[in-house]
């Protein structure tokens, strides 16, 4: 019996809003896979239609992913091309295929990258922050006490964090690093990239959390937010806080003081609060 040369998973980004930014590697990936596993078959059927692809397409989400991963392994030990895509920018980023992408390596099939856009790279990009280290947080818990807690880790990290977050959550996370972070830090909002509504906005926490709360359209579409790692001037801002505070403690309970010392100096409310 001849043996069966395994087919291959291609792990294929699409684009994060233009429908142009798709490489012509993607496009002809697509064309030649027996099978695309697509997060939402009915989101993706436009983008393929719009390029051309006419190819069986089978839904992998993260409800159904165990399930669907073991038939996907075994169509590629057979023979056949399987493509994995999202429902925008690279699979695996916040999005499903990391079980199907691990057991297709652990079955010894071949994986290949076929890469494009993300939207974290996107806006680190044009954020016009220190670019050279980062740390990718994808999304935060969307409680509020776990998400104060998980800024709280972050709050020393000198690398250039970079979120995702919903457009209904952004002023309350914004308004939780402002708190966290102190409203000095360095903060960048990218809407929308690549859309017609595409907007990036650089400026210190304090006024950027001040500027979304205050106007319902930064509050919309699709964002991420990104912000300086902790420098040294920090910990200036922080010793400078803290002598502020214990001269305003005197006078004040410790919450009108920590309040008073973060909006004169710059540093983080919590921190003051908490040192107290
Ligand atoms: N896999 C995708 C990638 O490579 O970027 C991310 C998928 S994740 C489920 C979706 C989140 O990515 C959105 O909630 C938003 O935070 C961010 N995002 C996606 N498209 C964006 C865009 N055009 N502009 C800004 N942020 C975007």
């Amino acid at each position: 019996m001849p043996t069966v040369q395994p087919g291959y998973l291609s792990v294929v980004a699409t684009p994060i809003g233009n429908r142009d930014d798709i490489s012509a590697r993607a496009i002809a990936t697509l064309r030649a896979a027996d099978v695309i596993a697509a997060e939402d078959t009915r989101h993706s059927r436009p983008l393929l239609l719009h390029h051309n692809v006419d190819v069986p397409l089978v839904a992998l989400h993260e409800h159904n992913e165990r399930e669907v991963v073991d038939g996907l392994v075994r169509r590629m030990l057979e023979g056949q091309s399987v493509a994995l895509i999202s429902d925008a920018g690279t699979p695996l980023v916040s999005d499903p295929g990391f079980r199907l992408v691990r057991a297709a390596r652990a079955a010894g099939i071949r994986c290949v990258p076929v890469p494009g856009a993300c939207a974290a790279i996107a806006a680190l990009s044009v954020a016009g922050l220190p670019s050279d280290r980062f740390v990718f947080e994808g999304f935060l818990p969307p409680k509020a006490a776990a998400r104060r807690s998980r800024l709280q880790e972050l709050a020393g990290e000198p690398r250039t964090l970079i979120f995702y977050e919903s457009s209904h959550r952004v002023a309350e996370s914004l308004a939780d690093m402002r708190e966290v972070f102190g409203g000095a830090r360095e903060a960048v909002l990218a809407r929308e990239l690549t859309k017609l509504f595409e907007t990036v906005i650089g400026e210190p926490l304090d006024e950027l959390a001040e500027r979304v709360a205050g106007d319902p359209d930064q509050q919309r579409g699709e964002c991420a937010i990104l912000i300086g790692g902790r420098g040294e001037e920090a910990d200036a801002r922080l010793a400078e806080g803290q002598r502020v505070f214990a001269l305003l403690r005197e006078e004040l309970s410790p919450a009108k003081a920590a309040r008073l010392a973060a909006a004169i100096t710059g540093a983080p409310r919590k921190s003051l609060y908490e040192a107290s």
